[in-house]
């Protein structure tokens, strides 16, 4: 059985979290990725002296028995060189009121809170509780949504007495948990939380699953905290690497996978691949994991066969993710204040969330002295793929205009103090990273789609597997792992093998 290949698509954070896992279980593992590097959304791309994080720039999960660190325990690899954020995030609402500092100490981040929403405490005790729950329970490993009496035992495994009170709260979203403590007339409470949400679950407060909200509103603080890497996002990528090359797993970069077609046998998989020079391949296996969006699926899957049609049915049923704008620009630290701390989320009337990230000197995105600044805004994909090209430059150079413009406001800048200014549209993302439209992020979690009532891992056609960011949605490179070690233990398990991280 242990000998039986397994093909693992896509060479994001999930894939490679996935190719990594089941190559240290001895297993013959061959990674393909379409592009000439890896990381996906968590890699990066270089324009001159400067190092651009192409999407993430935090990541959570870095702490003991945080997913990331267990992961890099077990590979045996160490962690990557990453500073601990604190504030992790100031949130500027714009309406002339000091900016929210949220703090890495709970007493702090407490304390801040008392000052900016006063009277809001019982809402944030409410959430501390569904929270403390949550994840003693995702700490267990437990595999959600269900989809089979392994995938339930499991869970039921995970559950203790303490989570049972939180299942009457699963179907509430955060604005419920707001008006079950009367915290629903404070506005600026509301728009802050519409902000931060916004980042994580893709919803404002209104549509985002209560016990989600509940845990992702605690992320920055201690014992968990949001981390900034050395070097770059890459460093993820390259740990993940090394350990994949160490047990022996081949890495095909550069192999574009094209179709994937159950074989006439239902035991195999026949994976056509475009590699190098456009050169055409096929490789058979008995499994796959595929680390790509479920979109990604409905132009790769080809057949007959009843329970794909059925499969496919359900994946062009799910709601569309968001897509992102994303500016990458550099500038002298001389128009910067030092006191900004690296993350910064602005509301503009214009263009809604602004998630800034400014480099640290001498953390090896830019020269000393000279700061990056990556600033992302969601945008809906349907407003950009079916633009002419003179139209879609012309949204482009609006886009950029408009971000410009909130930037030297804020800060102070001059337009001639940019040292780099460009743009990255869904297009970009498209092309980049094959995501389809340049939807990013995963679904959002919304109390009907999220967690338990969300996409599985586990499909109903035998031997394929899913990671990725629509299975564990919103929780980032975090999040993806956690996507890619649940699907390679439904994988480990169906050929009667465990796999299990220490805690
Ligand atoms: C703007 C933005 C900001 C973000 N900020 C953060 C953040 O601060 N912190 C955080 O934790 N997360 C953040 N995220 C989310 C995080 O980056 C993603 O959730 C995560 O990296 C997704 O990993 P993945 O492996 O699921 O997918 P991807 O990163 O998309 O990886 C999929 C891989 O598959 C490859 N591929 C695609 N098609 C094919 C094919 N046909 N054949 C072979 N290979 C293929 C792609 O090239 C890619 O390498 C952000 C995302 C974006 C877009």
């Amino acid at each position: 059985m242990i000998n039986k290949p397994v093909i693992v698509i896509g060479g994001g954070i999930a894939g490679l979290t996935a190719a990594s896992l089941l190559a240290h279980e001895g297993i013959d593992v061959t990674l393909l990725e379409s592009h000439n590097q890896l990381g996906g959304c968590a890699g990066t791309f270089r324009r001159g002296s400067y190092v651009f994080d192409v999407g993430a720039t935090q990541v959570a999960g870095l702490e003991k028995g945080g997913i990331h660190e267990r992961l890099f325990r077990h590979l045996g690899v160490g962690l990557p060189d990453a500073e601990l954020l604190d504030p992790c995030c100031l949130v500027d609402l714009g309406d002339g009121l000091p900016p929210i500092n949220v703090w890495y100490d709970p007493q702090k981040w407490q304390e801040e809170r008392l000052q900016q929403f006063p009277g809001s405490e019982l809402f944030w005790s409410l959430c501390s509780a569904l929270h403390k729950s949550n994840w003693a329970f995702a700490q267990r490993d437990p595999v959600v949504p269900i989809a089979s009496y392994w995938d339930l035992r499991e869970t039921i495994k995970a559950l203790e007495i303490a989570n049972l009170p939180s299942i009457f709260f699963s179907k509430l979203s955060v604005a419920d948990l707001l008006r079950i403590c009367s915290c629903h007339t404070d506005l600026r409470l509301r728009q802050f939380l519409d902000l931060q949400l916004k980042l994580y679950s893709q919803e404002p407060c209104n549509r985002t699953a209560a016990l989600y909200g509940a845990t992702v509103l605690q992320i920055a603080q201690a014992p968990h905290g949001l981390w900034h890497l050395h070097g770059s996002m890459q460093m993820l990528s390259e740990h993940l690497k090394r350990s994949l090359l160490k047990n022996g797993a081949r890495l095909l970069l550069n192999h574009r996978v094209v179709g994937l077609e159950k074989k006439f046998d239902n035991q195999s998989w026949k994976i056509s691949i475009i590699g190098p020079k456009n050169t055409c391949l096929e490789i058979n296996s008995p499994d796959i994991v595929c680390s790509l969006t479920p979109q990604s699926l409905i132009s790769l899957l080809h057949s007959d066969m009843g329970e794909i049609r059925n499969y496919l049915r359900k994946l062009r049923m799910l709601p569309k993710p968001s897509g992102a704008i994303v500016f990458y620009g550099a500038l002298s630290r001389l128009f910067l204040d030092s006191s900004y701390p690296p993350h910064i989320q602005l509301s503009s009337k214009k263009l809604g969330s602004i998630f800034i990230s400014v480099s640290r000197d001498g953390d090896g995105r830019a020269p000393l002295g000279v700061a990056t600044l990556i600033v992302s805004i969601f945008t809906k994909t349907q407003d950009w793929c079916h633009l002419d090209e003179v139209d879609y430059q012309k949204k482009k150079q609006l886009f950029l205009h408009s971000i410009i413009d909130e930037l030297e406001n804020w800060f102070g800048i001059e337009t001639e103090h940019w040292l780099h200014q460009e743009l990255a549209t869904p297009r970009s993302f498209q092309k980049w990273i094959g995501r389809p439209d340049g939807i990013v992020g995963g679904l959002g979690q919304h109390p009907s789609v999220f967690g338990p009532f969300g996409l599985s891992s586990r499909t109903p056609i035998g031997g394929l597997w899913l990671c990725g960011d629509s299975i564990y949605p919103g929780e980032g490179t975090a999040g993806v792992t956690n996507s890619a070690l649940m699907a390679c233990r439904q994988l480990m398990a169906n050929r009667g093998l465990g796999l299990n991280l220490e805690l």
